[in-house]
């Protein structure tokens, strides 16, 4: 009886759910191999394609496939793994995996497999993001950044900054440790000069993986204005033609309308809001709230206007007086005046103060290229720079905490020549830095990050 043996091996269909032409069940411990021998009737020579006919304990004949056997260590988790590859429908691969159960595997928790992988040093945890990052890149620059990540591109940069740093605490301790020559040690420039550099390298990665973390995330633009400016035409503007919809999703509300596009590769979060207006009607009054509830999280918001109405130029400033209660002074908003080609106005970027006016026609698409231009250039999107690698939001945020230890300890050495404190701050920046591959980790961040992957990867 296989289920008393001891070990924990974890099972998981694969494969997405719904059908396919195969479908994949993986196995992953110490007991995988037995586990697969058991299925498939046979033994598993290593990395080998074995035909088998898959049985339960009872002899049954549940599907018949292909079985790949990879011992450990060579193998994705590190750990003996086992792959079964039936036919790609739901009951079958829910009865192979259920045989695994009952021969004693458990099943994997979402991201276990990967989890294991980084726990056996088969992949350092910004690698181990990517492989979540690839399989839910909308657009292909994205896909792109994110495999390569997976290869090591942002691992490779972190490591290289790490070793920086490392050399640099190894200088300035030594210094610590020699008082009567510390004073020669921080005053003769060199330290100066090498926090200098590692701040501009540090700034360099981290310009890279705000390019990176907007591939994957994308921008969020809400479309706000009074009913009939010509919010939807210019949501139909945007996402038609040029841009390519990446997956249409109806708002919970009639008032809520989003679609997600791409513009040359940069995900684009588009929100329709409901008319902002006084209303007394309470499902308006609700779509209203939900707008206002919208453009508070926007990166930029698209304010509308009937830019042909004689009150075209007041419109929005009167639009807008509720602004700065409802969400604070500091919006991100370009005023749109719409239907160019009734009032006869030519396509153009305007600025007034520190206000964006674009002047446009959802109707006929003119001046549409330049919206799409000025989007990009709010969020800092170029399509060179764009595809170095992946990187998440709490990559930025480790990497704006070591720059931020890092300026705190040039400031204590110009200052006070402090060598202790900035050893201090070297330390943290260290420790920063440590946190992105996972050099540095807990097991809360461990669950944070691997719960959001999906099961049987
Ligand atoms: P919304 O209520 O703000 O979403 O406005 P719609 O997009 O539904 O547009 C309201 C009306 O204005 C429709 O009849 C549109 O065809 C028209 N419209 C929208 N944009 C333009 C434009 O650029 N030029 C012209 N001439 N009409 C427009
Ligand atoms: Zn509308």
């Amino acid at each position: 009886n296989l289920s008393s043996l001891d070990g924990d091996t974890i099972a998981a269909i694969a494969t997405a759910p719904g059908r396919g032409g195969v479908g994949i069940v993986r196995l992953s411990g110490p007991r995988a191999r037995a586990i697969g021998e058991h299925l498939c009737g046979k033994g598993l020579t290593p990395r080998h394609a074995h035909f088998c006919h898959f049985s339960d304990g009872g002899g049954q004949l549940l599907d018949s496939g292909i079985a790949l056997y990879f011992p450990a260590p060579n193998s994705f988790t590190g750990e003996d793994v086992v792959e079964l590859q039936g036919h790609g429908g739901p009951v079958i691969l829910d009865l192979l995996l259920r045989e695994c159960a009952v021969a004693g595997a458990r099943n994997a928790r979402p991201g276990e497999f990967s989890e294991r992988a980084f726990l056996n040093d088969k992949l350092d945890l910004a690698q181990a993001e990517a492989i979540a990052d690839l399989i839910n890149s909308t657009t292909e620059q994205a896909a792109r950044s994110a495999t390569r990540s997976l290869q090591g591109a942002f691992s490779r940069e972190i490591d290289e900054l790490v070793a920086a740093v490392t050399r640099l605490r190894v200088y300035v301790e030594a210094a610590i440790d020699f008082p009567e020559e510390e004073i020669d040690f921080l005053a003769d420039g060199k330290v100066a000069e090498q926090v200098t550099a590692l701040e501009a390298q540090l700034q360099g990665v981290l310009r890279q993986a705000r390019q990176g973390s907007l591939l994957q995330e994308g921008m969020k633009l809400v479309i706000a204005g009074r009913p009939n400016a010509g919010k939807s035409s210019l949501l139909n503007a945007l996402a038609g033609q040029d841009t390519a919809i990446v997956t249409p999703i109806e708002g919970t509300t009639r008032d809520v309308l989003r679609e997600h596009i791409q513009i040359d590769g940069m995900p684009l979060h588009i929100v329709d809001t409901a008319g902002l207006r006084e209303s007394a009607d309470a499902v308006e009054q609700e779509g209203i709230r939900r707008a206002w509830q919208e453009m508070a999280s926007a990166d930029r918001i698209l304010l509308v206007v009937d830019g042909s109405s004689p009150d075209a130029d007041t419109a929005s400033a009167a639009l807008w007086p509720e602004k700065d209660e409802r969400l604070g002074a500091e919006l991100p908003v370009t005023v749109i005046h719409n239907k160019a080609d009734l009032s006869g106005r030519e396509p153009a970027v305007l600025r007034q103060g520190d206000d964006v006016i674009i002047e446009l026609s959802a109707l006929t698409g003119a001046g549409m290229d330049l919206l799409r231009e000025h989007l990009k250039q709010c969020m800092g999107y170029s399509e060179s720079a764009g595809g170095s690698f992946s990187a998440r939001r709490r990559h930025l945020e480790a990497l704006e905490e070591a720059a931020r230890f890092l300026a705190a300890g040039q400031a204590q050495l110009d200052e006070a020549g402090a060598g202790e404190l900035l050893a201090e701050d070297l330390r943290q920046c260290h420790n920063a830095l440590g946190r992105i591959t996972g050099a540095i980790s807990s097991d809360e961040l461990l669950g944070e990050i691997f719960s959001s992957f999906c099961i049987g990867k």
